[in-house]
């Protein structure tokens, strides 16, 4: 299969005063591959947010790489980072404030067209159509405002906007987070069916372990600036190894009733630590009930337990071998 994005060793940090320094992503390595929709997930504060908008240059690396058919996108001058905008877009959390207020639906869907010059006139008016209609709104909706529309059809207008200019690549950073449950399935559904059409790529970015697994190829798990594991989705859901992902799993309601009351819950304890001057050792083992001294001192390596699943544990064979593991 072929790769579109490569990312290595990827880092961005924050100073944030007495020579502190927020590590909101601190090494991470992953490569998304063409067409496919790689899901990142954790709870807030994990640095997945800030890892999409490093990965689409919004924000610039302090270390590491992001590789977009081989070329680093941290280091393009103007003209190619503009070239690049063109083929990576981001569809934002929240549909309430990424669309400015004072202008008409056409002029926020045309305003990429126009910044990179694609189509004039009757050719942009078109466009703009165009573009609502693939997202299931139509032209009656191009000269209104966006205080006009529900959260949904905001978020619709948000992914009109991003897939005007014709992009390969999308981050889609929470897209569907700031939704009603009732609506977040529908832009869940368009999403899918935009990326069969145009042959899309995503990096989808969300705290709700449900709807990742419905939309994603392969899944990354965050934690404090870490990714903790990574698979494909079915796997992963089926099989989880990282002490962190089974608590979120073994945190999503089932259907039926009956189930979820015979269901065990491994509680997690505590909020996220913060990712300010982070110590040495795994990110995870404050909150985690198999952490020994060596987790203390050394931070576990992402690394190959079965085939393409890879879990940054060092204790993953033991806590697998036994369900009675002497809790330290
Ligand atoms: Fe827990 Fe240690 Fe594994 Fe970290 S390395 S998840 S602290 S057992």
């Amino acid at each position: 299969r072929e790769v579109l994005i490569d990312v290595n060793n990827l880092k961005k940090h924050f100073k944030v005063g007495r020579g502190q320094t927020l590590k909101a992503v601190d090494g991470v390595t992953f490569h998304i591959y063409k067409g496919e929709t790689l899901g990142l997930v954790g709870e807030s504060g994990c640095g997945k947010t800030t890892c999409g908008k490093t990965v689409m240059g919004l924000y610039q690396a302090t270390d590491g790489e992001v590789l977009l058919d081989g070329v680093n996108i941290h280091k393009l001058d103007k003209k190619s980072k503009k070239k690049f905008t063109r083929r990576a877009q981001i569809i934002f959390q929240d549909p309430y404030s990424s669309l400015n207020p004072r202008m008409t639906v056409e002029d926020i869907i045309g305003e990429g067209i126009d910044i990179h010059g694609l189509y004039k006139g009757e050719e942009r008016k078109a466009k703009v159509y165009e573009m609502l209609e693939l997202v299931g709104l139509n032209k009656e909706h191009a000269l209104r405002f966006p205080h006009e529309f529900s959260g949904g059809q905001r978020q619709r207008i948000g992914i009109a906007r991003a897939l005007a200019i014709e992009p390969e690549f999308i981050v889609c950073d929470e897209p569907i987070s700031a939704l009603d449950v009732s609506i977040q399935a529908q832009v869940v559904n368009l999403l899918i069916e935009l990326q069969k059409k145009k042959n899309l790529t995503y990096l989808f970015i969300a705290h709700d372990l449900s709807m990742v697994k419905h939309i994603s190829d392969r899944v990354a798990v965050m934690y404090l600036g870490h990714i903790v594991e990574f698979a494909n989705s079915h796997e992963l859901y089926e099989n989880p190894r990282h002490p962190y992902t089974k608590a979120l799993m073994s945190a999503i309601p089932i259907p039926d009733p009956e189930e979820e009351k015979r269901k065990k819950r491994i509680p997690l304890e505590g909020e996220i630590p913060s990712p300010i001057n982070p110590k040495p050792g795994c990110r995870f083992v404050a909150r985690c009930q198999y952490a020994t001294e060596l987790c203390k001192k050394e931070t576990p390596k992402l690394r190959e337990i079965r085939e393409e699943h890879f879990t940054a544990c060092h204790r993953v064979e033991e806590i697998e071998k036994s369900n009675t593991i002497e809790v330290l």
